[in-house]
């Protein structure tokens, strides 16, 4: 049976995406950092006698952490066929009223973080000689977004990082591909007031706000063996933003 370790599981994207691949039949491993209960509570409903979820704590962007959560997968399933770099955080602010230790905390999470469990994860995919890693960045990582500075940049380095570890693992049977989401429906665009959601959904060629289910479809398919022979790519899920 195959194993799929999410990062930042507990809500959102991460949770749609342990979701879809747990209905379809993989254990996986819900990775979350505060949101202790709703992860516990995701693992519990997912664990129906065919599959096994397991909730675990980690801070992607401490080092050790990541190391630890990686090792902790390992021991409890034997093996990680997918690994989903999906935790993130977001900052909506200039540059200038940005403080360093914020701009340290988003790079440490959304850049630092899924290398450094990337890079733990790897090992034990290169002895298996097979692994799916599928990065979620953002449409600001591709077009840059203002007030969205630092984020973007932690984007723009997630896809830059998919490119090149692609090239390093592919001739170990990993696939490594990048999803970059547009406006989707979840916590972390709760702040934002209808009015500039209608504006970005005015954006859309398609004319709505997306779903975490549209971003888990892909992940999905990116891990699964139709998707074999495309490594290294960066795929919008955005409606069309334009
Ligand atoms: P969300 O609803 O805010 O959920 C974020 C998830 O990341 C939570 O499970 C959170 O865990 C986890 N997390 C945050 N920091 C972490 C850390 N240091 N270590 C481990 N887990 C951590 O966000 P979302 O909208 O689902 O976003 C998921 C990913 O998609 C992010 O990478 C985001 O940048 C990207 N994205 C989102 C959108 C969008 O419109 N929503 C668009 C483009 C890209 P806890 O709950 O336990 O804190």
């Amino acid at each position: 049976m195959k194993t799929a370790l999410i990062t930042g599981a507990s809500r959102g994207i991460g949770e749609a995406i342990a979701r879809k691949f747990a209905k379809n039949g993989y254990n996986v491993v819900i990775n979350y950092l505060n949101s202790r209960e709703k992860a516990e509570k995701l693992a519990n409903e997912l664990n129906n006698g065919k599959v096994r979820a397991v909730a675990i704590r980690a801070d992607i962007g401490d080092p050790v952490q990541a190391k630890i959560l990686v090792k902790q997968t390992l021991e409890i399933f034997g093996r990680i066929d997918v690994l989903v770099n999906n935790a993130g955080i977001s900052l909506t602010k200039l540059l200038i009223d940005t403080s360093s230790n914020e701009i340290e905390n988003l790079m440490l999470t959304n850049l630092l973080g899924p290398i450094y469990v990337t890079k733990e994860t790897l090992p034990s995919m290169i002895s298996n000689n097979y692994g799916k890693i599928v990065n979620i960045s953002s449409m600001w990582g591709n077009t840059g977004g203002s007030m969205e500075t630092v984020y973007s940049a932690s984007k723009g380095g997630i896809i830059a990082f998919t490119k090149a570890i692609s090239k390093e693992v592919g001739f170990s049977n990993i696939n490594v591909n990048c999803i970059c989401p547009g406006m989707i429906l979840t916590d972390m665009t709760s702040g934002y007031s209808i009015e500039d959601m209608k504006i970005i959904q005015d954006q859309t060629s398609l004319g709505r706000i997306g779903q975490p289910t549209d971003v888990a479809e892909l992940a999905y398919f990116l891990a699964s063996e139709e998707a074999n022979y495309i490594t290294g790519s960066v795929i919008n899920v955005d409606g069309g933003f334009n």
